[in-house]
């Protein structure tokens, strides 16, 4: 479990995070949405320790992560599978090597040890035959996979990944997301997904927080948020003409 409590963050005048409240439990996905600029992935990196809050805590597990030095935090960042907007794979790297290495940085396990680990979590994606690729030969979705592999190569407690639809097709946005709910599943891990895909939003969201000008606007499920009468939930959420029909036929 996840806990954040009261988080503010300013970029100088900027006050992007005004006091979020937040749990995210384990074995479910959590998801955060919100227009582009509400805050959504700097909630994320605050809780990852990428940015430091401002004011207000980050507990994983009944552990403070923000009271933590950088030394006491090694055990939880072991814990943590990320998945970066844009992949961030190394370019110069192959496949494989991109996951070797991530593991070098964390383990101490064996050469042979992180290759077999690799393809383990490469086939575990459906990526068996590219381990032996660089990033510049793979697909949109292909590339998201191995950033995925990557994340769950240290098997993770916690999985966070931010916008891992962006830039993919329909069909293989729903093959992601199905991929990131399977693992949450098998994992029990805590996932904590940033996503303004509606499409993510009704399949595979258990949790969803609604951002909006730098607070916490709304919570609940997406069945839950078909019927809120919130308006700038509302606003945000049937802007899609799909997400229009989808009220209406519960309606
Ligand atoms: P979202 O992920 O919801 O699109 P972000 O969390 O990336 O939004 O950004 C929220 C706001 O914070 C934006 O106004 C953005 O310009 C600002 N911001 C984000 N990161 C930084 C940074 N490192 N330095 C300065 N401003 C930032
Ligand atoms: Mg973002």
């Amino acid at each position: 479990m996840i806990e954040i409590q009261n988080i503010y963050k300013s970029f100088g005048d900027n006050e992007v995070l005004k006091g979020i409240d937040a749990i995210f439990e384990p074995g479910k996905v959590n998801l955060i949405i919100g227009g582009s600029g509400s805050g959504k992935s700097t909630v994320l990196k605050c809780i990852v320790g990428l940015h430091e809050p401002d004011q207000g805590k980050v507990f994983f597990d009944q552990q403070e992560f923000t009271e933590m030095d950088f030394e006491e935090r090694v055990p939880i960042r072991r814990n943590i599978g990320m998945l970066f907007q844009n992949s961030a794979l190394f370019d110069s790297m192959t496949v494989e090597q991109n996951i070797t290495f991530a593991l070098s940085m964390f383990t101490d396990m064996s050469q042979e040890e992180k290759i077999e680990r690799a393809n383990f979590c490469l086939d575990r994606v459906n990526l068996k035959n590219a381990n032996k690729l660089y990033p510049s030969e793979l697909s949109g979705g292909m590339k998201k996979r191995v950033g995925i592999a990557r994340a769950i190569s240290m098997s993770p407690k916690y999985l966070f990944c931010d916008e891992p639809n962006s830039g993919l097709d329909p069909a293989t946005s729903i093959l992601i997301d199905e991929l990131i709910q399977e693992l949450t599943e098998e994992y029990q891990c805590t996932t904590v997904v940033v996503t303004h895909d509606m499409n993510s939003v009704m399949g595979i969201g258990d949790y969803i927080m609604f951002l909006y000008k730098g607070q916490k606007f709304w919570e609940g499920s997406n069945e839950e948020m078909l019927r809120s009468d919130v308006q700038e939930l509302n606003d945000f959420v049937f802007a899609s003409p799909l997400m229009k029909a989808a009220r209406d036929s519960i309606k």
